[in-house]
C-alpha cells in the first residue's frame, strides 16, 4: 500500500483533488502528489507507483495532462496516462526530446521513483483552460530544471508550482540546479497575483505567496552569508558546515549529486 494521503481544496466553485503516492515514505522528497482539477491533471507521479495512480486517473474523464518538467517523479506515468485516456501530454518544449527518448536516472532516484517511460508530448497551446473556461497560464521558471514551468490560474489565484517551491528553506541542491536562475524565477512568480500554492511534494500551501516570499528571503540570506564567509577565507566545505550543517546520508548515497555543498557552491555565484 503506497497511497500516502489524499487532498482536496475548493474556492467554492472549483475543486482540486490530490493523491500522495510513494514507494518510500522518508519525507516529502520521496513522495509525490498528483493533482487534478476536474478533467485537467497536473503531473503524473512516479513510474513505480502506477498501480496507485491509475485509479485516481480513472476516477473521471481526463481532457488534458499538463507536465511541469521532465523529472521522473513528474513525468514518469505520462505514457501510461496517454494510453489510458487518449490524450497527448502537454509538456515544455525543452522537455520534449528527453521525454521522447527517455533519460538515465541515478540509482537512488531509480529506487525511489522508478525509470521514466518514453512518451511523445505536444507543446503547451496558447489557450489552456479548465473545463469552466477559466485560463491556465504556463510560466517558464528555470533554476531547479531548465524546462520547469509552473501553472498560474488567475481566476482562482492558484499556482501549481512544480518543483519551484518545495520548502521555505532549501538545504540541498542537485548538481544541475542553478540558483541565480531560481531566484530570478521566484521574482517572476511573485509578480503574479496568486494565493494558494499546490506543491507536489510539500502539499497545499494556503498562504502560498507569503511562503514563496519567505523562501526568497532565506535564499538571499544564504547567498549573502556564504559570500561573507568566503571573503573571510573559508573553504567551500567549511562554509557549507557553518551555514547548513553536515551533509546528510543522501549526499553520500548520491555521490554528492544531491548535497548541501551544491547549494553553497551556487550561493557563492549569485550576484547580490
Ligand atoms: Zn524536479
Amino acid at each position: 500500500m503506497s497511497v500516502r494521503g489524499t487532498y482536496s481544496f475548493t474556492d467554492g466553485e472549483c475543486e482540486v483533488s490530490g493523491m500522495r503516492v510513494g514507494r518510500v515514505d522518508a519525507g516529502i522528497n520521496t513522495t509525490f502528489i498528483v493533482y487534478r482539477v476536474g478533467d485537467t491533471v497536473i503531473d503524473c507521479g512516479p513510474p513505480n507507483q502506477w498501480n496507485e495512480v491509475q485509479p485516481f486517473i480513472e476516477r473521471e474523464p481526463v481532457r488534458q495532462l499538463l507536465i511541469t518538467h521532465h523529472h521522473e517523479d513528474h513525468s514518469g506515468n505520462a505514457s501510461r496516462i496517454a494510453a489510458l485516456t487518449g490524450v497527448t501530454p502537454l509538456a515544455p518544449e525543452l522537455a520534449k526530446a528527453k521525454l521522447a527518448s527517455g533519460f538515465k536516472v541515478p540509482p537512488l532516484q531509480r529506487f525511489i521513483w522508478g525509470s521514466p517511460i518514453p512518451v511523445q508530448t505536444d507543446s503547451y497551446p496558447s489557450d489552456i483552460a479548465l473545463a469552466d473556461g477559466s485560463p491556465v497560464i504556463p510560466v517558464h521558471v528555470p533554476g531547479h530544471a531548465k524546462d520547469l514551468t509552473v501553472f498560474f490560474l488567475p481566476k482562482q489565484k492558484w499556482l501549481f508550482s512544480g518543483d519551484l517551491y518545495l520548502s521555505k528553506s532549501l538545504k540541498m541542491f542537485r548538481n544541475d540546479e542553478n540558483l541565480s536562475e531560481l531566484i530570478d524565477s521566484i521574482h517572476r512568480v511573485l509578480a503574479l497575483d496568486f494565493e494558494v500554492l499546490f506543491c507536489p511534494h510539500r502539499g497545499i500551501v494556503e498562504n502560498g505567496k507569503a511562503a514563496m516570499e519567505e523562501k526568497l528571503q532565506n535564499l538571499v540570506w544564504l547567498c549573502s552569508e556564504s559570500q561573507r564567509l568566503e571573503r573571510k577565507g573559508l573553504s567551500l566545505s567549511a562554509i557549507t558546515r557553518k551555514v547548513l550543517g553536515r551533509e546528510e546520508m543522501i549526499s553520500w548515497l548520491t555521490g554528492y549529486n544531491i548535497s548541501r555543498r551544491n547549494l553553497i557552491r551556487e550561493a557563492l555565484k549569485v550576484k547580490l
